[in-house]
Order: structure tokens, then sequence, then C-alpha cells
């Protein structure tokens, strides 16, 4: 009995901290890759219009939704490595409005000169 909290390990520089002095963050692992897979001959072969070929592709798209998993897993970090923001943070959406916003300025300069 050392303490009531678990030691947590941070993933960055490797220092033991008890859970509450601890920052976690969840990574996700792409595992279990499917093990069919289109080859250069399969899609050559499907240019020549072989059925196997055809086939083989089919369903390899159709079934690579469900052959793909992701391993949660939770990552920790000290208070000195944890980093600021996950990357997700910045979404696809913020960043078409940045680059809309940008090329209008852009423009808008322009049309000034
Ligand atoms: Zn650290």
């Amino acid at each position: 009995m050392s303490g009531k909290y678990t030691t947590r390990t941070c993933s960055c520089c490797g220092i033991r901290k008890p859970q509450p002095e601890m920052y976690s963050r969840i990574e996700y692992t792409t595992t279990g890759r499917s093990k069919t897979s289109i080859s250069g001959a399969t899609i050559l072969g499907a240019m020549f219009e072989d059925k196997r070929s055809i086939n083989s592709i089919r369903s390899t798209l159709f079934n690579s939704g469900q052959r793909t998993y992701q391993r949660k897993r939770t990552v920790w970090y000290c208070g000195a490595c944890v980093p600021a923001k996950p990357k997700s943070a910045i979404s696809a959406k913020t960043w078409m409005i940045v680059v809309a916003a940008a090329v209008f300025a852009a423009g808008f300069i322009g049309g000034f000169k």
C-alpha cells in the first residue's frame, strides 16, 4: 500500500506520477488490416475485364470497412509534455473558412491595386 492512486508513466519523458497529476489523451491505432488486397496484377486484370479480378476488387471495396479495426488506447502525459490541444481540434470546416477568408482577402487587396 504505497498510495491511493494508480501511478501513470508519461509516454513522452517517462516520468512516473499519480494519476490525478497526469493528463490522458485517447489515441486510435488502426489494426487488423484486410488480408485481401488489390495487387497491381488485379487492377491490370480488371482493365482487361478479367471477371475474377473485378470480383476481387469489388469484394475488397465492399469489405474494407468491416475488416479494418481501430484500437483505442489511452496515452498518459505529465504536465510538461501534455500536448496543448489534440490535432483534431481544428476541423476541416475551420480550415475551409480560413482558406476562403485568405482567398477573399487576397482578391480584395488585389482589387485596389
Ligand atoms: Zn513528460
